[in-house]
């Protein structure tokens, strides 16, 4: 015997929960799959990530309601930014903006850390009737036709479903299952990233410095306590890991050249090996991709996460309103149409970001003067200095 829903979606990350969420005043029924305990997804602990916001991601949330389920202390705003290239004090400088789409705005976004937006994102869902969260399940098989989505499950039972959505994350199994191909890229590079708590003010500005070597950014959280994003080749991730608190924050004050004064450590520090993941089409038969399953990006350009809002956003408007319709909510013209709008806008920034990180992690010398000049042309020339601000506040 069968159970039956409206649509699967495989992962109850962020992307995952968020997608649920919006069916809040609809009649369709949503089951989500996860593999993890729900005492984690209730309570997801701190994992390092400091998540950058636009403003977008932010009024989406709001809308959606889950934005005020983040406490106010826990919404660290970003003022500005500055792009600091090799040993060299000269700064590409992003000043606070006044408004984005037409908008006022104050400041570039805002800081949440990745946990306490997966708390926000299961409280916001976790009391609708129509929506099931099933923990520390996966799916087994998948078989898709023209007519519905079956689903194996690791408890036994079998799923039947109009839709498959993965939520699943940048190394989704089941995309893979259901043979939806997808080109990574790994970078050879690891991201380390702790708190620390420092004597002098931040300022509310981000800073990314890639100094020769290895990167870093620095993420303004409250006046004196900030995330250090170090990105450093694999091979040598050890010579960071392997420090002492002191050692590590000494490491720190010689790097940001004792700008933010005396530092001590204030977090653990967390470890993601770098790899981008973008799938080739988000769809299939009666299957849509989001989140990180769809586009996985190197964190630098802070695009992750606001472009799985924006899948959420695209995809579960079309469901919503073929529903209204009476029309199919997993047609093959509904799925075309999200994958042509998510894909127009994940290429250009997955590939540009990938030519950034390629750019600014090359130190033979032509691309030492490329990099430098770079700097001093986006500084100079509004338009383009324009466009990466649009980009960062979404
Ligand atoms: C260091 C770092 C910094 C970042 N900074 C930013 C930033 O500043 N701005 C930004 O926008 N983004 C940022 N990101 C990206 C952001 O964290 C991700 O885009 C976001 O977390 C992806 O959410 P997701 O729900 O798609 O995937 P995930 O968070 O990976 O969630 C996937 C979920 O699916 C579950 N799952 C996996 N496989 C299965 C299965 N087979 N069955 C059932 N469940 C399954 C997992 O347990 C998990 O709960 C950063 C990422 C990193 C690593």
């Amino acid at each position: 015997m069968s159970d039956y829903t409206d649509i699967i979606v495989v992962g109850g990350g962020p992307a995952g929960l968020t997608f649920s969420r919006q069916f809040k005043d609809s009649p369709l029924r949503i089951t989500v799959i996860e593999k993890s305990p729900l005492k984690i997804i209730k309570n997801p602990p701190f994992d390092g990530r400091e998540i950058a916001l636009t403003h977008f991601t932010k009024n989406y949330l709001q809308e959606s309601g889950i934005w005020d389920l983040i406490p106010e202390d826990k919404v660290y705003p970003l003022k500005e930014a500055k792009v600091i290239n090799g040993n060299s004090d000269y700064q590409l400088y992003f000043q606070q903006p006044t408004q984005a789409r037409g908008q006022p705005i104050v400041g570039l976004g805002f800081l949440v850390s990745n946990c306490d937006i997966r708390k926000a994102c299961y409280e916001s869902m976790k009391d609708l009737a129509n929506v099931d969260l099933t923990n520390e399940i996966s799916v087994d098989d998948i078989h898709i036709d023209d007519q519905e989505v079956t689903a194996q499950l690791s408890n036994g039972k079998e799923l039947k479903a109009q839709l498959l959505v993965c939520a699943d994350g940048r190394f989704s199994a089941i995309r893979q299952k259901v043979g939806i191909p997808a080109d990574t890229h790994q970078f050879g590079r690891t991201v380390i990233c702790f708190r620390v708590k420092h004597e002098l003010s931040n300022e509310h500005t981000a800073y990314e410095c890639f100094h020769y070597g290895r990167t870093l950014a620095i993420l303004p959280l409250e006046e004196n306590l900030s995330s250090m994003v170090i990105t450093i080749d694999t091979n040598l991730a050890d010579t960071i890991l392997n420090m002492t608190p002191e050692e590590l924050a000494q490491d720190i004050y010689r790097e940001t050249k004792g700008k933010l004064g005396h530092l001590t450590l204030a977090s653990d520090k967390n470890t993601y090996p770098l790899v981008g993941v973008h799938a080739r089409r988000f769809y299939d038969q009666r299957c849509a991709l989001i989140g990180d399953a769809a586009v996985g990006m190197h964190p630098v350009t802070a695009h992750g996460f606001n472009l799985g809002v924006e899948s959420v956003a695209h995809l579960s408007d079309l469901i919503l309103e073929a529903n209204r319709t009476g029309k199919d909510i997993a047609g093959e013209t509904l799925l075309e149409r999200y994958n042509l709008k998510h894909q127009a806008k994940t290429r250009v920034l997955y590939h540009g970001t990938n030519f950034v990180v390629k750019l600014f992690t090359n130190e033979a010398t032509p691309a030492k003067f490329v990099r430098k000049a770079l700097l001093h042309v986006s500084n100079h020339v509004n338009p383009i200095k324009q466009l990466i601000s649009k980009q960062l506040t979404g």
